[in-house]
């Protein structure tokens, strides 16, 4: 692409680096927030900004937080004896959504991927391994999608938590997670929680 100016182009190449944004849909964004008020661009920049150096993860789930203990885990109404291990917070928002879940929930931050250099010590597992080992979880909900990447950590982590005193138990596999969580009604989901069953079982 030819631009006729750099600072267009600097514009357009920082939009291009968002997945799914081509070149030339990054020069359609660019070219709106061109056309906006400059209060309007200055509120856009500012809150990506604020967002970057502001944000805070839960000091006990690890999930995006704008306190160091997120509403979730602070709540009184929800059952700490069950967490739920989802890769990050689009899982717990979706989850949230279905009104079907009242226990509490573990942010892994992603999944082990030996192709893509993501290993267990790049993911929040020691904290899950602490909070189980403090003794008040009864039942570990491994929610994790359903790909090769789910899989290995889903093994992973069992490895590491199945000699304390704890039930394991997965939601129906299949059900799309996290990035394609948009295909997955809320009431499928949903029910796929509720009908969760013993992790042990689906070895066999
Ligand atoms: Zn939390």
């Amino acid at each position: 692409m030819n631009f006729s100016s750099r600072l267009l182009e600097n514009a357009v190449t920082e939009f291009s680096k968002l997945p799914g944004i081509g070149q030339k849909t990054a020069l359609r964004l660019v070219l709106h927030l061109l056309n906006q008020p400059t209060q309007d661009v200055e509120r856009f920049s500012d809150a990506l900004t604020r967002l970057k150096k502001e944000i805070r993860f839960c000091e006990v789930c690890k999930n995006i937080s704008d306190n160091s203990i997120c509403e979730i885990c602070s709540s009184r109404k929800r059952d700490k004896s069950l967490v739920c291990l989802v890769e990050d917070t689009r899982d717990v928002m979706a989850i949230e959504n279905t009104n079907q879940y009242n226990g509490v929930y573990h942010v892994l931050g992603g999944l082990i991927s030996p192709m893509d250099g993501v290993g267990p010590s790049d993911l929040n597992i020691d904290s899950i391994v602490e909070r189980v080992k403090a003794g008040e979880i009864q039942e570990v909900i491994l929610a994790l999608s359903a790909t090769m990447e789910g899989d290995t950590t889903i093994f992973y982590l069992y490895k590491k938590l199945k000699d304390f005193p704890v039930k394991f138990s997965t939601i129906a596999r299949g059900i799309a997670f996290g990035g394609e969580i948009e295909y997955v009604d809320e009431i499928t989901l949903g029910r796929s929680i509720v009908t969760r069953v013993p992790y042990e079982t689906s070895l066999r």
